[in-house]
């Protein structure tokens, strides 16, 4: 089986490349490194399993022979990233979809889309359910985002109604571990740099706002029991594990033994209050569920933190 993994080079595409590579399968990721890092799949130097194409997927993409799978994983992911790039975000979840679903349809392959828990916005429903609609601001800053991505569903949802294409979409919850950048600006990288260099450490709003956050080892194995489902609607994975970001910088605290007191900075405009994904559907069709509680997971993501730091001392 070959697989064209889109955004391979960055932190979920990367795993998910580890899983698909453990399992037989021959990669290509489609990459332009924009928020990627070459870093993340340098354990693949030597496999003849795996192919590093660097080229930005809101263009054409040419792929000579036979693939089985399309899998778009690629578009900057952390609101600091997607604020800085609001253009090319805007145009990876729409050309960038569009060309990836048209690679699929021209290869006969399947074709897999990243969505995310964003396209529920600011929920009026909790926790969030796939048959929600959403709450979202179009034409606010988190828009290029939120809307980028409704626009994929929709063109994934035409091409398997109009071409007979075999597609699936996960809406990915906030999801943490190794690999992610330490300046991605996202609350977990900045809680645990601000906590080890001694900084404050800075909550936005109130800090009453929750998230749910998933530990990248099931969110991987969710999203490839989903692959080889045959469901072709949106499907939630995430941990259903509620905290308010207050109590999760707390949690930060504990674990790093800082001294590092807690600031509270203004709110991004249009943060969600809630999100909690609704995982009865997961649960049932893939009969999957998260097995990584937050308190291991934490500690195996600091292991990683620490270990970049000390090569790494300064992060801009
Ligand atoms: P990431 O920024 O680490 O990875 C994204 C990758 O896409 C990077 O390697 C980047 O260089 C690449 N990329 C961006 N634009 C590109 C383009 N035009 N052409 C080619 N490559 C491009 O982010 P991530 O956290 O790994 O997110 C991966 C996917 O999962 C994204 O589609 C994101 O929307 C989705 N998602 C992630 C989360 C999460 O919590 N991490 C939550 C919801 C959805
Ligand atoms: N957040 C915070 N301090 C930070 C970074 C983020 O309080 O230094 C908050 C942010 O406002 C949001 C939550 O933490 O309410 C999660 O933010 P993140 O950027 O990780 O992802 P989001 O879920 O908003 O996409």
């Amino acid at each position: 089986m070959r697989a064209v993994l889109t955004g391979g080079a960055g932190f979920l595409g990367s795993h998910l490349c580890d899983k698909l590579i453990e399992n037989g399968w021959d990669v290509l990721c489609v990459d332009n490194l924009a928020t990627g890092s070459e870093a993340n799949i340098a354990h693949y130097e030597h496999n003849d399993h795996f192919r590093m194409l660097r080229h930005d997927v809101s263009r054409y993409i040419d792929v000579p022979g036979p693939i089985d799978y399309v899998l778009h994983f690629a578009s900057p992911a952390s609101p600091v990233d997607y604020l800085k790039l609001p253009i090319p975000t805007l145009k990876v979840g729409a050309l960038g979809t569009h060309n990836a679903l048209g690679l699929a349809l021209a290869k006969k392959a399947k074709f897999f889309l990243a969505s995310t828990s964003e396209c529920y916005g600011d929920p009026l429903v909790s926790p969030q359910p796939e048959t929600y609609w959403g709450n979202v601001n179009p034409i606010g800053p988190r828009g290029v985002y939120d809307e980028a991505k409704r626009y994929a569903e929709a063109m994934t949802m035409a091409y398997h109604r109009f071409h007979g294409l075999d597609t699936h979409i996960v809406r990915i919850f906030n999801t943490y571990g190794p690999r992610m950048r330490l300046n991605d600006g996202r609350a977990l990288p900045n809680f645990i740099y601000q906590a080890l260099t001694g900084q404050s450490i800075t909550v936005y709003g109130d800090g009453t706002q929750t998230r749910s956050f998933c530990y990248v080892s099931d969110l991987i194995e969710g999203i490839y029991r989903l692959m080889q489902s045959s469901e072709h609607g949106p499907t939630n994975i995430g941990n259903p594990q509620e905290i308010t970001i207050h109590e999760f910088a707390e949690r930060v605290r504990v674990l790093t033994a800082t001294k590092s007191p807690i600031i509270f900075e203004p709110l991004p405009q249009d943060d969600p209050k809630r999100r909690c994904p609704d995982i009865t559907k997961a649960k049932k069709l893939l009969g999957w569920e998260p097995k990584v509680g937050l308190d291991e997971g934490l500690r195996l993501t600091l292991a990683y933190f620490q270990k970049q730091m000390a090569k790494v001392p300064a992060v801009s």
